[in-house]
């Protein structure tokens, strides 16, 4: 007991024994990972979850796992609790950009370093960055909407301004639609952020378009399968679900049901166990105090963070059975029901 007080109480000696954590509730002789979600209310952040935890366990780690439903303040106090813990290293699903710089600095006062997960942290030493190739992801829901429209009146239904991953996917969907936008082919009716990712404000926010433009709207870019279920859910409202095309991301069990259904016209599979299993491999090595090789580097407004970046899969009503089934990430029966 007197250990907790002292630990909790008087951080700044603990911090100054950063190398001599005292590890209040683990196994001292396994490297501690302590993973930080912004929130487990998509469907995949449960994947990552599990997957990320399934790993650190095989290679001879523990890890704790705290969520912070979207607040920042939660978030920072979760991070401390963990460092005050005696984690070897914080990943860390930052819920804002630039607001979780904070963690980095405290978390490197106590010499622990931090793993960017996902979505970059900004103005930060941030030690490492592990994602999916998000401009890309942008670039392909962009792609596939074309190819069914390829002209007219298109909405962008974005993510959280917060998430620096929504900036790179409204970035990526527009390096494709900035040259028609540019000759006419395609208006740009409606362009919006979505707070927090949440269907509900992607739904009002589409509802709002159309009747801005009269219901005139061809296709939709949504951000991801939780916005494009409040875009469709508009749509539907209008009686257009399933006839203008809606993009979507993450391959959650609701946005392929919906592309098998045609209410969606696509989804981006992230095969989240590649993303879990090698930022545990990272983790791990960084728990240790091994030198990570990376081959990339992404710019935080700080500094140059080496980064890994795994690729996005376009998934479509024909592939939907050679990618998420095949590889087991859905079950054919759910999909199908
Ligand atoms: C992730 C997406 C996810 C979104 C909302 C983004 O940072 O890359 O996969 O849909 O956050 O949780």
């Amino acid at each position: 007991i007197i250990v907790m007080i002292v630990t909790a109480g008087c951080s700044s000696t603990e911090k100054a024994s950063s190398t001599n954590h005292s590890k209040l509730i683990t196994d001292d002789s396994k490297p501690y990972v302590g993973f930080l979600l912004d929130t487990l209310k998509d469907e995949r952040w449960y994947k990552d979850k599990a997957l990320f935890e399934e790993e650190i366990k095989k290679l001879g780690g523990q890890v704790k796992t705290l969520a912070a439903n979207g607040l920042d303040e939660v978030q920072i106090k979760q991070a401390q609790l963990l460092i005050e813990e005696g984690v070897d290293v914080l990943v860390v699903v930052p819920h804002d950009a630039v607001i979780s710089a904070e963690i980095v600095e405290i978390a490197h006062e106590a010499g622990v370093k931090v793993v960017s997960y996902d979505r970059l942290i900004k103005n930060a030493d941030v030690d490492y960055y592990i994602s999916f190739d998000n401009e890309k992801v942008g670039e392909i829901q962009a792609t596939e909407i074309l190819k069914k429209v390829p002209n007219g009146n298109f909405a962008y239904i974005g993510g959280a301004e917060s998430d620096n991953n929504a900036i790179l996917f409204r970035q990526g969907a527009m390096k494709v639609l900035q040259p028609l936008i540019d000759n006419g082919t395609v208006k740009l009716v409606h362009d919006q952020y979505t707070d927090d990712w949440n269907p509900d404000i992607a739904k009002e926010n589409m509802k709002t378009a159309l009747s801005k433009n009269g219901n005139a709207i061809n296709a939709v870019i949504a951000a991801n399968d939780g916005t494009a279920g409040g875009v469709i859910e508009s749509l539907a409202g209008v009686g257009l679900a399933g006839t203008v095309p809606v993009s979507g991301q993450d391959a959650e069990l609701e946005g392929v049901r919906r592309v098998v259904q045609g209410l969606q016209t696509m989804t981006v599979y992230k095969p989240i166990n590649l993303l879990a299993v090698k930022s545990a491999e990272m983790a791990i090595m960084v728990a240790k105090g091994e030198e990570v090789k990376t081959d990339k580097q992404i710019n935080n407004g700080k500094i140059d963070v080496p980064a890994v970046f795994l690729d996005p899969i376009a998934i479509t009503n024909e592939n939907v059975r050679d990618t998420v089934i095949k590889d087991g990430y859905l079950n054919e029966a759910d999909v199908f029901k």
